[in-house]
């Protein structure tokens, strides 16, 4: 039992070594890849639920060489807010999607953008005086941006937090509570936070139509949203008929791979250029 315990602990070391240097490996490249010009915006499209019209587009963050991805956010986001490198990394992807969203404006395209924040970033003591410099330069009207947070960053900080969600939210920015049902943001706690809009995370979604538990409960978070006045939002939406429970169910907006993948934000604007097709 004892060798088997050794053989165990020297597996266990072996592979945190591993995962150690993927990270450090990932974190060395991760400091070229903003002066060297690797990160890239890509934006998906949000459709409201009913018309079917782009109604807003989320920026999703690239780490690409050669117009192929070295690393998928899941895998260096985790990193960069280990290392502390979301904080200019963050700091670039809010002004790049304020410029963008400016440039669409321009453009004749009036669409919110949302961005992700991480928990480092609005844990800043200046993320408000950050973020209304960058809506300043940018020239972006502030109804035409969106933060999605996750519930743990709403949930965690107390007094502060809530202030700092009621300063952004006169600023005239808009809330989304992100991944919604995967943390333990009880929905009773939703009236005390000026969050707009709540996203139905994709792991609901993707059941609701197998499963009738799933379906019952992700129901039920729509519509006890809807009764404290909040949007809903659904992501990761594949098929047609997860499409249309949500619509049904009262989602206002949805997103997913049925409407449309992340693209660069020359492709999203040719959408936005075509008419609707039914
Ligand atoms: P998220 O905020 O929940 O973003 C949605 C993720 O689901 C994106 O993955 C998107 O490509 C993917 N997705 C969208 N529709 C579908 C669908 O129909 N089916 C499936 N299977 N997936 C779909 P992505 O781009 O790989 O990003 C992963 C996560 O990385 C994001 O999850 C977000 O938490 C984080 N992230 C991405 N960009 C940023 C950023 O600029 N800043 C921060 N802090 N986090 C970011
Ligand atoms: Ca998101
Ligand atoms: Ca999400
Ligand atoms: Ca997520």
């Amino acid at each position: 039992a004892k060798a088997q315990g050794q053989h165990g602990y020297r597996f266990f070391t072996a592979s945190m070594n591993e995962r150690a240097r993927a990270q450090r490996r990932i974190e060395t490249g991760l400091r070229q890849a903003l002066p060297g010009n690797q990160l890239k915006l890509h934006y998906q499209p949000k459709v409201d639920a009913h018309s079917g019209r782009i109604v807003g587009a989320e920026a999703l963050l690239r780490w690409q060489l050669n117009g192929r991805d070295l690393y998928k956010p899941d895998q260096f986001i985790p990193v960069a807010e280990d290392s502390g490198l979301i904080l200019p990394i963050g700091a670039w992807v809010l002004r790049q999607a304020c410029r963008q969203a400016r440039m669409w404006q321009q453009a004749g395209h009036e669409i919110p953008i949302s961005v992700n924040v991480s928990p480092l970033q609005f844990q800043h003591a200046d993320f408000y005086t950050w973020l209304d410099d960058v809506l300043e330069e940018a020239g972006l009207e502030s109804r035409l941006l969106e933060l999605e947070l996750t519930e743990r960053m709403v949930m965690s900080g107390g007094e502060a937090t809530t202030g700092l969600l009621q300063r952004i939210k006169h600023r005239g920015v808009r809330l989304s509570l992100d991944d919604f049902g995967t943390g333990y943001c009880s929905l009773s706690y939703l009236k005390h936070f000026p969050i707009d809009a709540l996203k139905i995370d994709r792991m609901f979604v993707r059941d609701i139509i197998s499963d009738h538990d799933t379906a019952t409960i992700t129901s039920a978070i729509i519509a006890m949203a809807r009764s404290l006045n909040k949007d809903v939002i659904a992501e990761g939406v594949e098929t047609r008929e997860q499409g249309s429970f949500l619509r049904h169910a009262g989602c206002s907006q949805l997103q997913g791979f049925l409407y449309g993948m992340p693209m660069p934000a020359s492709e999203l604007q040719k959408l936005l250029a075509e008419p609707v097709s039914a």
